[in-house]
């Protein structure tokens, strides 16, 4: 699915156990080449590159990978990017660099969680942990900077759901790329899951930023693209709380 010409919505499911609701990651279409705007669970790596092609694009052309955060299903596939993309870039945020470079723990997927996984989906994690090394993260981001991409992309630190969880706001299209910092529940916009949100007070705090830039959509990897009203939708949530 198109979001605007130069974005698109590549929309990844779970094989096997029937429905379910698809992984919103994005593709951007630049001159340059592309970027990959998160990368969906271990195992959908074939995916990624079925509808990189379904959109008419060259997989190969993926020059690098923008993470909104370090979790599991954002994240998944590195062992295979880094594989088939030996020269791709990842960028990420300052605070989320240690992560992903394994100075400090992964903050969700914990021993514990790794020991309680069935042992495919347990060695499918543990061979993305290893993947985590320093000097993974080639570019990291810091709040405010505008990149390069969707003529100048605005990195938002939208931390809560884990320290360094940034969102994407394109200017242009008044179209602000969420992460995980927002979802879409039943048509609604929604914050981020609680169960899986270890600091939610900094979570409904980092919304408050948003409500000093125009935005007519919000695209969020888990519920996809919400259109109406934004800034009361943000409002409900930050006082529902
Ligand atoms: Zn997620």
């Amino acid at each position: 699915m198109k979001l605007t010409s130069g974005i698109k919505d590549l929309a990844l499911t779970t094989n096997g156990n029937g429905a379910s609701d698809p992984y919103h990651a994005v593709l951007l279409v630049d001159e340059d080449g592309l970027t990959l705007v998160d990368a969906g669970l271990p195992g959908m790596y074939e995916q990624i590159v079925q509808r990189v092609e379904a959109a008419g694009l060259d997989a190969s052309q993926i020059k690098r990978i923008l993470f909104t955060h370090q979790d599991l299903d954002h994240i998944g596939t590195l062992p295979q990017l880094l594989e088939h993309l030996p020269e791709a870039e990842i960028w990420a945020h300052r605070d989320e660099q240690p992560y992903l470079e394994g100075k400090l723990p992964h903050i969700k997927i914990t021993p514990s969680r790794l020991e309680s996984m069935p042992p495919q989906q347990r060695e499918a994690a543990q061979r993305m942990l290893d993947a985590l090394v320093p000097g993974r993260v080639t570019r990291v981001l810091e709040h405010g900077e505008k990149l390069p991409l969707q003529g100048g992309m605005i990195v938002l630190h939208t931390p809560g759901h884990t320290p360094g969880h940034i969102s994407l706001y394109v200017p242009e299209e008044k179209l602000l790329i969420a992460g995980d910092a927002l979802r879409v529940v039943d048509g609604e916009l929604a914050g981020p899951a609680e169960a899986f949100t270890p600091d939610m007070k900094r979570a409904l705090q980092s919304l408050e930023q948003l409500l000093e830039l125009e935005i007519d959509r919000v695209f969020c990897y888990h519920g996809g693209m919400y259109e109406g009203n934004v800034h009361g939708a943000l409002r409900q949530i930050m006082t529902r709380s």
